[in-house]
């Protein structure tokens, strides 16, 4: 035998055992999006490297250390997406889609960023991700709230998930706030990691973003943003706040809230869990009015979140509350002339049930052997066809689950019996 190659690591595969919950989440997710009027949109995986140098900046996690980039064959330097927020606003402009016209979109797909593998921190991860434009809030920032807080109710997590909020104010808040904290940092600086004293003079507000306990200590007294917003971006906060507190939602103001990208403003938000250890966050966003602008078109007011399904499936995974998806139906074919009619039997089952999950066993085999899968595929029931059946015309209906017992149909009432079964 050949050596095996491996896949890479922080890179997983999705076998079908594992499904059930992503399917769950995904098909939640679509009911949700369109229930609120949101229209999906396809970017590509890969883009050029400057998008993500020019949106999330020089100084970032991501840019500095997580991207997967590399030179095309004609040596333009391309880059695997780290998130989707750049490649939609790419998309959009170069589309045309933002000219004085609002747009409320999502998207799913994977990102990829080089990172330490880990529970819940992976090489290559999912995301869903909204993105809406033309839109300066507060009231479409407290939607993007209340659109994920039904999504948790509707997975049955509200309840193990944390809403923080905060505000990052203008971009003339955050100079005056920066001088303010780079003064604080100043004067603890022995106390800080050589990430930390980099950023300070590079990107203070980074340092409020570190995961080094140590610095943490030092950020828990720094001064915080929301005591410098303008008057703007102070009664922007207070209408998302009151439109939250109208709506039901428990949030907490974190001001340490900073996230980790360059191009958010104004409103920031995070959906924590204490479920799944450090890796807790779910799902984070925010305003970037911006950005738009920064990428080459007119400005234009945005805002949009983007969840991890992986960790939004461990947290589903725990509630095991996740049903495995299983045919109605597993057709069992004994005897040579049973085996040539299968097919069609199939067909025009499938014709008059379009809904109807049958399973047609292919590969012959005695009767014990295909009655084993059929019990195995989890189906409700099993209809066998063996040759004395097609001579007679009939079929016999097999309950699997315990719901009485075999019964003999002729095959002209097969349907309309199967549709009884299969509706209750
Ligand atoms: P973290 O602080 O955990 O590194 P982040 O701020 O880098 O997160 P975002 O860029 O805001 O993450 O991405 C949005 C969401 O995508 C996160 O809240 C998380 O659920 C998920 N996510 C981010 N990076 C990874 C990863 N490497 N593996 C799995 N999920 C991830
Ligand atoms: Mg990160």
């Amino acid at each position: 035998m050949s050596a095996r190659i491996q896949a890479i690591r922080g890179m997983h595969d999705l076998v079908p055992e594992g499904m059930a919950c992503w399917q769950r989440l995904e098909s939640a997710v679509r009911e949700i999006v369109d229930a609120y009027g949101y229209q999906e949109i396809r970017f590509p995986v890969l883009e050029k490297t400057e998008l993500f140098k020019r949106s999330i900046g020089e100084v970032t996690d991501i840019v500095e250390k997580e991207m997967y980039t590399f030179d095309d064959r004609n040596g333009d330097s391309l880059t695997l997406r780290p998130e989707g927020t750049a490649g939609c606003v790419r998309a959009c402009i170069e589309n045309g889609l933002l000219h004085n016209q609002v747009q409320k979109l999502w998207y799913m797909g994977p990102m990829f960023r080089h990172e330490r593998p880990q529970k819940g921190r992976y090489r290559q991860f999912y995301q869903i991700g909204i993105e809406t434009f033309g839109l300066a809030g507060p009231d479409i920032d407290a939607e993007l709230i209340l659109m994920a807080r039904r999504l948790w109710q509707r997975l049955g997590i509200l309840d193990q998930l944390e809403l923080q909020i905060n505000s990052l104010g203008t971009s003339a808040d955050r100079k005056t706030y920066r001088v303010a904290l780079v003064d604080y940092l100043q004067q603890h600086r022995e106390q800080l990691d050589d990430d930390s004293l980099r950023r300070m003079e590079t990107n203070p507000m980074r340092v409020l973003d570190s995961k080094n306990p140590e610095v943490q200590k030092v950020v828990a007294s720094a001064p915080s943003l929301v005591d410098y917003l303008n008057e703007e971006a102070r009664a922007d906060f207070e209408g998302l706040k009151s439109t939250l507190e109208a709506c039901g939602v428990a949030y907490t103001i974190n001001p340490r809230l900073v996230r980790g990208l360059d191009y958010y403003s104004k409103t920031v938000f995070e959906w924590v869990t204490d479920r799944l250890g450090a890796q807790g966050t779910v799902c984070a966003g925010g305003r970037y009015d911006g950005l738009v602008e920064q990428l080459g078109g007119k400005p234009v007011p945005a805002i949009g979140f983007a969840m991890g399904l992986e960790r939004l499936v461990a947290l589903l995974e725990e509630a095991g509350d996740c049903p495995q998806r299983t045919p109605d139906v597993y057709l069992v074919l004994v005897g040579d002339v049973a085996i040539s009619q299968g097919a069609s039997l199939a067909e025009s089952l499938r014709d008059d049930l379009p809904r109807l999950k049958l399973v047609q066993h292919c590969g012959a085999g005695s009767f014990k052997s295909q009655f084993k899968k059929a019990d195995r595929s989890g189906a409700g029931y099993a209809l066998i066809l063996g040759d004395d059946e097609v001579e007679q015309g009939t079929i016999g209906v097999k309950p699997l689950r315990g719901q009485g017992d075999q019964v003999t149909v002729p095959i002209a009432e097969l349907a309309r019996h199967l549709s009884d079964m299969i509706s209750d």
